[in-house]
């Protein structure tokens, strides 16, 4: 995204929140990350056993409210530079993150199940278009993401 495109709403100090033309909201790198570098350590402003659009899995029946707040705007990717640790409770970089990039996440790999199925419009080539949680994720899918310790378990576990 160009800079002049869209408006930002605020600034986080490593990253900022934008809208776009079309009201699509996103955080965006305000520098450089490296491969497996810490974006955000991150914690639970709330915990609820069911899930919601905005919550992130953590374990088989937790699903929080990300704190700090902002990284809540993380969006979903098929081609993700970003993943929620949830064991560590960290955002790591899964690649490298130039400044004013989109910071994005696969949202399977924190979701068995996910509230709200969506169509997904990342574009890129291996777009997975109807995203559902992992438990829809096809084998291939399932060895070509990382995903979270909780979810590998819950893979294993419906496979027996
Ligand atoms: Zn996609």
């Amino acid at each position: 995204m160009k800079l002049n495109e869209y408006k930002i709403f605020n600034d986080y100090g490593i990253a900022k929140l934008i809208e776009d033309a079309s009201g699509t909201k996103a955080l965006i790198s305000n520098q450089k990350f490296e491969m497996g570098q810490v974006i955000a350590p991150f914690f639970a402003r709330a915990t609820f056993q069911q899930p919601t659009y905005l919550t992130v899995q953590i374990s088989d029946e937790e699903h929080i409210l990300l704190g700090p707040e902002f990284l809540q705007y993380t969006n979903h990717s098929c081609d993700p530079n970003a993943f929620f640790d949830t064991t560590e409770m960290k955002l790591v970089a899964l690649k490298e993150i130039k400044p004013n990039e989109d910071i994005t996440f696969f949202y399977p790999s924190t979701e068995w199940k996910m509230d709200q199925a969506f169509e997904c419009l990342c574009g890129s080539p291996h777009c997975l278009k109807i995203i559902q949680g992992a438990y829809k994720l096809t084998k291939e899918q399932q060895l070509s993401y990382k995903l979270n310790n909780f979810i590998i378990r819950k893979i294993q576990e419906s496979v027996i």
